[in-house]
């Protein structure tokens, strides 16, 4: 039995048997990842765009390893100096927020999300502004609220009954979010690029249209960032492509770096309703994560993020040429999130050629790869994964 098999045959004794697995991953060091049989891959997941700076960046490693040596866990009973340092190097990349509130998860900072901008409008004498108003196919979690106000039906399924207040019109649709947000909205909640939903970027001037909209009928504009954020479409958040400030914004994923840390940005107006009792966290914020978050944002002040947008380029350059093989329909997302929409051919059998040539990458559905390589990824090891996908397209069965 293989390294991998073993760890299979162990993990379906005794674990929940919610995710499906493939292989084992033991190690990592930048782009690159080894599993339990000692095959090296591109890590063209990057943990569900979670490693921005690839595996075991150096100075990552060495921020937690300080920390570790220094303080772990105090609980926010205490000022954490860490969490106070990380608050306000994001709120300087991030001109119109003034308040910050750390968590574990981007499901943790889409439900801080969710619960203060009901607890906005009912603080001001308007409870019965209450209505949450979301897209459909958007994704923002798995705890409850997040699974009601995410636009997947089938998260929701069999965990009714779901939260109430909550309504789903369709991404990208300014006339329908005309009709659904009126005086009983809390809130709108976006994601900028649907990142769940295979990579799906709001169509030009959606998100302006919801500012307005929002702004108008005294509603919240929330945005949430988990995915899009942290230098991963090029810029430290995908708002700022669009010209537009939010409310409320949440981020996880890439804030972190592959620690386990989420945030909530808030306006001093709105970020004052989260008042002394009112929410928290027992992990949230802990130097740890934090220690770890200030290193990740260091760096991306570093020139990453201008490389990554040069190699981003050549990437996507790469996987149009890839439309001459006859499988690919087209490309879309930005920076280091895109999306490679498949023809022909199902997008799970390419992933598994893909594996088998030396690159992850996950499908979404039936005809979408999803690719969110680090920021630090290089010319070179855009051409490779270029290379290893094409073979990979060219050697998946045809679709029956
Ligand atoms: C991943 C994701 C979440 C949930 O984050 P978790 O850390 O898994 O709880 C929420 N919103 C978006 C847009 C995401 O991509």
């Amino acid at each position: 039995m293989t390294g991998n098999e073993s760890v299979a045959q162990r993990a379906q004794k005794v674990l929940t048997p919610n995710y499906r697995q493939s292989i084992a991953l033991v190690r990592g060091e930048g782009v690159r990842v080894w599993d339990a049989d000692g095959k090296e891959y591109l890590d063209f997941l990057g943990g569900v765009a979670v490693n921005v700076l690839g595996h075991c960046h150096p100075a990552l490693v060495a921020a937690l390893e300080a920390q570790a040596r220094t303080v772990w866990h105090v609980s926010n009973h205490y000022f954490i100096p860490r969490q106070v340092e990380l608050a306000e190097a994001l709120l300087a990349v991030t001109p119109w927020a003034r308040r910050a509130f750390f968590c574990n998860s981007g499901a943790e900072a889409n439900e801080a999300m969710l619960k203060l901008a009901r607890k906005y409008h009912s603080d001001r004498g308007h409870p019965e502004r209450n209505e949450i108003v979301a897209c459909h196919d958007s994704f923002h979690g798995r705890t409850l609220f997040t699974v009601t106000v995410g636009g997947q039906e089938k998260y929701r399924h069999g965990f009714e009954p779901v939260v109430p207040g909550v309504r789903h019109v369709p991404f990208g649709d300014v006339a329908a979010l005309e009709a659904a947000v009126g005086d009983r909205t809390a809130a709108f909640i976006v994601e900028p690029i649907l990142g769940e939903s295979g990579v799906v970027p709001a169509p030009e001037g959606y998100l302006k249209a919801a500012r307005e909209l929002t702004r108008k009928r005294g509603a919240l504009l929330l945005l949430d960032e988990v995915q899009t954020g942290i230098g991963r479409t090029g810029k430290t958040w995908a708002h700022e492509w669009a010209g537009v400030t939010p409310d409320l914004m949440s981020s996880a994923k890439a804030l972190g770096g592959g620690f386990p840390i989420g945030a909530l940005l808030a306006t001093e107006e709105v970020g004052a309703h989260l008042t002394p009792g009112s929410h928290g966290s027992t992990f949230g914020g802990n130097p740890l994560a934090c220690a770890v978050a200030l290193a990740v944002l260091k760096e991306l002040r570093e020139g990453v993020l201008e490389r990554s947008r040069e190699v981003s380029a050549r990437l996507v350059a790469g996987l149009e040429k890839l439309r001459a093989g006859g499988r690919v329909d087209r490309i879309r997302g930005q920076g280091m999130l895109l999306g490679v929409v498949v023809k022909g051919v199902a997008a799970g059998e390419v992933m598994k050629a893909a594996r088998a040539r030396g690159l992850l990458v996950n499908a979404i559905g039936d005809d979408v790869l999803r690719l969110a390589p680090p920021l630090t990824l290089t010319a070179a090891e855009a051409d490779l994964a270029v290379e290893r996908l094409g073979a990979a397209l060219a050697a998946a069965p045809a679709k029956a």
